[in-house]
């Protein structure tokens, strides 16, 4: 299995550009946020077609955790159950001292860089022979019914383990309708898979999104991290979803954070009616 995985494409020379002034409108706000973060982070390209199944898997296993967790609970998935290697040679984001980078990793790297599972096994497997191989990602039980109702459902429906037929065969629509209506698989986790996956112009609303553009005034939506994809999704112009997604996540694990968001030193600032509240 490789060690590493390469870190998110960017494009753009990043450069310190802080926000000037208040802006009273919330899309003219977000359209801000979009242009100063690009400028300041770069703007993270798509890097390609990945196996559906295998980021959604990967999604699942990163749902209420951390992304290390995930990779390590899938690296013990296929451990158990290897498929024969495909070859794939894509590298994990490293640290100075080697350790794995938790800024720079996106699950959805771990696709381009780590073996597959054996799925017909994997499918084959009872809710807690499952949960035992996954319980270093949280809520073992939980996810394993995830997973192996995503598997069964696939496997019905076009008899091998390929989610790119599964969408092919009913419509992008249609298919993530079937998709959520299984247990434990939300909008979140089926918006994860699309971007990453098949390059989809969305931006899934994670913790991070949820939080950041709450914070920012852009919409104010409580818990509710449905309704937040549900409004910005109309508010972001077209082409820059997928950047806005990737640099909210890096903003949020190094600024604007859960528990102590750096307001002071923020190039945010100035736009955002949370400063020195959050
Ligand atoms: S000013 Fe504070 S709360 Fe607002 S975006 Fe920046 S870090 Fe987050």
């Amino acid at each position: 299995m490789p060690a590493r995985l390469t870190k998110l494409k960017r494009t753009g020379t990043p450069r310190k550009v802080a926000a000037r002034a208040a802006v009273a409108d919330p899309r003219k706000r977000l359209l801000r946020v979009i242009a100063l973060l690009e400028a300041n982070l770069g703007t993270p390209v798509w890097d390609g077609p990945k196996d559906a199944l295998e980021v959604l898997v990967l999604t699942i296993l990163s749902q209420n955790t951390t992304d290390p967790n995930a990779l390590r609970a899938y690296q013990n998935l296929v451990s158990a159950l290897p498929a024969p290697p495909t070859g794939k040679s894509a590298a994990l984001p490293r640290d100075a001292d080697g350790n794995l980078d938790k800024v720079r990793l996106r699950l959805s790297d771990a696709a381009r860089a780590v073996e597959a599972p054996d799925w017909a096994r994997v499918a084959g497997l009872g809710p807690d022979e499952l949960a035992g191989l996954i319980r270093a990602a949280g809520l073992p039980q939980s996810k394993a019914g995830s997973i192996l109702a995503a598997l069964h459902w696939l496997y019905g429906l076009t008899g091998h383990y390929r989610l790119e037929t599964a969408i092919e065969k009913l419509g992008l629509e249609a298919a993530l309708a079937a998709l959520t209506a299984l247990k434990g698989i939300g909008v979140k986790t089926i918006s994860v898979t699309l971007i990453e996956a098949l390059g989809a112009d969305l931006c899934p609303v994670d913790t991070h999104v949820h939080r950041i553009v709450n914070r920012l005034g852009i919409v104010d939506t409580g818990a509710n991290r449905d309704r937040t994809f549900a409004l910005l999704k109309p508010m972001i112009p077209a082409g820059r979803a997928y950047a806005l997604h990737h640099n909210l996540l890096t903003f949020g694990r190094t600024v604007c954070t859960a528990r102590a968001p750096a307001c002071g030193n923020c190039v945010l600032r100035k736009l955002c009616p949370s400063r020195d509240k959050a």
